[in-house]
Parts: C-alpha cells; structure tokens; sequence
C-alpha cells in the first residue's frame, strides 16, 4: 500500500483511536486528568500538525498567509481556556448545583459518550444561531476570517465565541450530574478531533465521513460564500446536520482559494480580531 493511502485511512484511528485509548484506560483507573489530559491533547494536537506536512490536502495552505502570529495567540488562549474550564470543575466537584439524575454506574466509556453527544448538540444549536443572530456571527466570524485550513483553526476563535459555543452543552451536562472527569475526558478528545476537523491533510474517515465531522465535509463549511457556508455545522457527529437537514456532501473537492470571508479588510492581528466585532466598520 503507498504511503499516501496508508496515511489517508490511518492517520485518524490510528491518533485519534489511541487518544480515546488513552482516556479511556486512565479514567477507569481513576487517575487524575491533570496533567496526564493535556498533555496527550498537545501531543495529538502537534501530531496533526506534522502530518499535515508530510501529506497536506492542499500543499499552499502550508505556508503563512500572514495568520501564523495570530493563531498561535488564538491557540494559546482558548486551550488555555479549555483547561481552565476543566480545572475549574474539577475544584468546584460537590459544590455546582446538579439534578444528580447522570448515570454514574454506566461504564465510563458510554459516560463519555453521552456527555459527549450532550455537549456536542449544544454545540451544533450555538453554531446554528451563530450564523443567524448578528453579533454572536460577528464574534464567530473570526472564526471564518482564515484564508486556509490548518490544525490551528480549531482554536482561532474569539474567546466570548467559545464560551457561547460550548457554554449551554457545558452548563446542562454539570447541571445533569456528570463528573468533572467524565467532562473533561470528552473535552480532551474534542480538542484533538477539532485540529483534525480544520486540518490541512489529505486524509478521511473513509465510510465514516457522513458520521463523523471530519475535514472532508467540514471544509464546505469555510466557503467563503456565506450562503454556502450553512452546512455541516456539527462539530463530532455529523447525526446533528443530518437530523435538521444541514449536511451537504458533493462529490467535487474545495479549492486552495475557495474558503475565507468575502470581507476583503478583515484585521489580521490578535487583538484587532478581537476587537472587530466590537468596533468593525
Ligand atoms: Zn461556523
């Protein structure tokens, strides 16, 4: 088998597979997530970024586009917000409000799974409203603003648009009673799986790729028309875009100048984005 096929089926099991693997092992056995989950998100997530040079989806998307700076800083403030997030459960375990309906004696796998698909509804609900109401799509845009696909495009986003996205799924898995370690285990899979989601390689999901959200479909969402961009918004399981009717799945592939925002000024500074929604023209 060439490499290039090996590495087009293999590439997501294999590291996302062995991710899941590894969260799985260590929350059966108890052990703390900190900083055991952290660790193996970065470790996956720089997996990525080292596949996507040994076989990019679109070689161009390779070298800067004058974002590089930009996304380092995006990356670095929303897993770090990621992590918070998970620290801040973990310290307030007893003390949040909750219904304490959550199933603690199913396997923690099918834990996982659950507060999984909770969160990841929730998710899809925000996203939606987030190309329809005005200024939460104003906060979101920065989101869409990059003319490529990379692995740091998972995490370039306005931090207030990440708390909104993930805030609601967030609040009712807590409020339902699922243990911080049960949270914190699919976060750590929801990182590593959005670098794959935004990723500049060519690799698929193969029968799974109606399913799972991975690049192949989730590349239709970046059109830089805004009214092609309204597909495929689920950001794990595709189950969501197929129950409101959101999935778009043709058969052509994305061009290397194909995605983006038709703004042709958008800031391409950290804190200009940051600001943009606030004070944009
Ligand atoms: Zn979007």
């Amino acid at each position: 088998m060439q490499r290039s096929t090996l590495l087009r089926y293999a590439a997501y099991p294999t590291v996302f597979g062995g991710l899941a693997a590894f969260v799985l092992v260590w929350s059966t056995l108890g052990n703390s997530p900190w900083p055991a989950y952290g660790l193996v998100a970065v470790a996956g997530i720089a997996v990525v970024a080292l596949l996507e040079r040994i076989q990019p989806f679109e070689p161009a998307w390779n070298h800067d586009h004058n974002d590089t700076i930009t996304d380092i800083g995006h990356v670095l403030v929303n897993l770090g917000l990621l992590s918070g997030t998970a620290y801040a459960l973990h310290s307030l375990a007893g003390w949040l409000p909750s219904m304490s309906i959550w199933p603690n004696h199913w396997p923690i796998a099918l834990q996982i799974l659950a507060a999984g698909a909770v969160m990841d509804l929730g998710l899809y609900l925000m996203h939606r409203l987030s190309h329809r109401v005005p200024w939460l799509w104003h906060l979101h845009a920065i989101h869409h603003s990059s003319e490529r696909l990379y692995w740091m495009n998972g995490e370039r986003r306005h931090p207030l648009s990440a708390l909104l996205l993930a805030g609601p799924g967030l609040v009712v898995v807590v409020a339902l009673g699922a243990s911080p370690l049960v949270i914190s285990s699919w976060l750590t899979l929801l990182s590593v799986h959005l670098a794959f989601q935004h990723a500049n390689l060519d690799y698929s999901l193969g029968p799974l790729r109606r399913w799972i959200g991975g690049a192949e479909l989730h590349r239709w969402h970046h059109k830089r028309e805004f009214e092609d961009a309204q597909v495929n918004y689920s950001e794990y399981w595709l189950v969501w875009d197929h129950m409101f009717g959101t999935l778009f799945d043709p058969p052509q592939t994305l061009g290397a100048t194909d995605v983006g925002l038709r703004e042709a000024r958008f800031p391409t500074s950290y804190f200009g984005q940051l600001t943009w929604p606030f004070f944009r023209r």
